[in-house]
């Protein structure tokens, strides 16, 4: 039997992070098992499914590289089949016309609540179809069966059960003619073939209802595996407020896939103690008995030293890409400077996130007007003006501008004032990146290049000419 697994998110919003989490898992699942992932945009909500939502499902997947065999699917283009099996389904009487008015509806609703009853549909139109014109508006709904109940083994929290009586004769139709949400779920499930349903543990209720459905129509019963929910760090429901986002919002602040995927297997699922998996690796040893049965909880910082260790992991290349990207993003002109591949090199193990490292970089590639303010009061001081001009001297004059040859001009500068190393070379750190942080200043200056270190420098003498403190 061939695996079959499906995403199908509704587009009412952005793809959040338990979304992604649930379409990783039923895509490594298939992918596991050389079986076929499909992507169904549940799109029959006219009201709140919007374009922009769709976008950005698709455009997360493609950046998550979580690709789909086939799809994406739209259930809007699918209404003539719903309607086709709901026609099938009133003639051999598995569902039913039910005529009853939104008004009759909410006074059975009031009176239950009174009672103290469980609201339920009472069936009144189950068997008959009293005092109503043919052309009366009608919704179907499905026939359930009043006895008995539905068992299934839910391959994550095992067997569940539920009660017929606990279920009504659900609306599959609406009034005006539109197929309701479970409804086409069970369509949709049957038409794919899909063999297991991976998704969220919030549509456990909809199982049963959804098997039963499945059970009228004589069609086979996929397994299902509900994943729990994510929370935030005090156990609410995960929002923004917890530094969660939607997936693109993470490319945008400088997330690498790799280590959201990394971050998105582990919350939940778990191989031992081993924390960093490649791709292949899960794929290889994803399964969903080890997925865990109670909620996790998003930590940000977890993920942000994910990011890091891909960051400081993948193949310098790679990550240079992912950081051009950025630079372009942020605008920094990379037409004259050193190649992004030795910043890369540089700063790999500092930064975080790419959109750190970018920010970091463009002093690279652009001059700036003014020096840290904090960075100059401290450095930029009378003092520092011999030490820069020494260095000043000796840097322009250096043919070989080699890592070496630049140290060796901070030491002589140093050892010539007789002053400790740092005497010079924290102010010519704020001179030539207007910071006073950046990674070793021999290798700093040597990537900013000889002409534009001696500008900065000139501008830093200046300044303390200027602005004696
Ligand atoms: N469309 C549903 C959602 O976005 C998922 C339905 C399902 O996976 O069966 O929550």
């Amino acid at each position: 039997m061939k695996i079959k697994t499906r995403f199908a998110p509704s587009p009412t919003g952005f793809l959040h992070i338990g979304g992604a989490r649930t379409a990783f898992y039923s895509w490594l699942f298939a992918r596991h098992h050389g079986g076929e992932f499909i992507l169904r945009i549940e799109d029959t909500d006219l009201e709140r499914s919007t374009p922009q939502a769709i976008n950005a499902i698709i455009d997360s997947m493609k950046w998550l590289k979580i690709d789909w065999d086939h799809g994406p699917y739209f259930q809007t283009k699918h209404f003539a089949r719903y309607n086709y099996i709901i026609n099938h389904m009133l003639k051999n009487g598995s569902a039913y016309k039910c005529y009853c008015s939104e008004k009759r509806l909410e006074e059975l609703r009031q009176n239950q609540m009174i009672n103290g009853k469980k609201p339920r549909y009472d069936g009144r139109c189950r068997n008959s179809y009293e005092n109503h014109l043919s052309n009366d508006p009608y919704v179907v709904r499905f026939r359930n069966p009043q006895e008995g109940s539905v068992i299934f083994n839910d391959l994550i929290r095992g067997t569940i059960q539920y009660s017929n009586t606990e279920l009504d004769d659900l609306i599959i139709r609406r009034t005006e003619g539109t197929p309701t949400y479970n409804f086409c779920v069970v369509v949709d499930d049957l038409d794919m073939k899909i063999t297991h349903v991976i998704r969220g543990e919030d549509h456990i209720n909809n199982t049963p209802r959804q098997i039963n459905i499945l059970k009228a129509l004589g069609a086979p019963i996929p397994k299902y595996a509900h994943v729990s929910m994510i929370m935030g760090y005090d156990g609410k429901n995960l929002s923004k407020r917890h530094g969660a986002v939607g997936v693109m919002q993470y490319r945008d602040d400088g997330f690498l896939p790799e280590a959201l995927l990394n971050y998105l297997v582990r919350l939940g699922w778990s191989y031992g103690n081993q924390e960093i998996f490649s791709l292949d690796e899960m794929k290889k040893l994803f399964n969903l008995e080890a997925i865990s049965k109670s909620a996790s909880s998003f930590d940000s910082k977890k993920l942000l030293w994910y990011n890091h260790v891909y960051i400081k992991n993948l193949p310098i290349d790679y990550i240079t890409k992912n950081l051009f990207w950025h630079m372009k993003h942020q605008g920094i002109d990379m037409s004259i400077g050193p190649p992004l591949t030795d910043l890369v090199k540089l700063f790999r193990e500092r930064c975080k996130t790419l959109k750190e490292m970018a920010s970091n970089c463009y002093y690279f590639y652009q001059d700036f007007r003014e020096f840290e303010t904090k960075a100059a009061k401290t450095y930029l001081l009378p003092e520092a003006t011999k030490p820069l001009q020494i260095v000043r001297e000796k840097l322009s004059s250096l043919n070989n501008w080699t890592k070496e040859s630049v140290h060796d001009v901070i030491k002589q500068t140093a050892d010539e004032l007789q002053v400790k190393i740092e005497k010079v070379s924290m102010p010519l750190r704020v001179a030539v990146t207007g910071t006073s942080q950046s990674p070793t200043i021999d290798m700093t200056i040597l990537a900013i290049g000889k002409l534009r270190s001696l500008k900065r420098i000139n501008m830093a003498l200046n300044f303390i000419a200027k602005y004696p403190i």
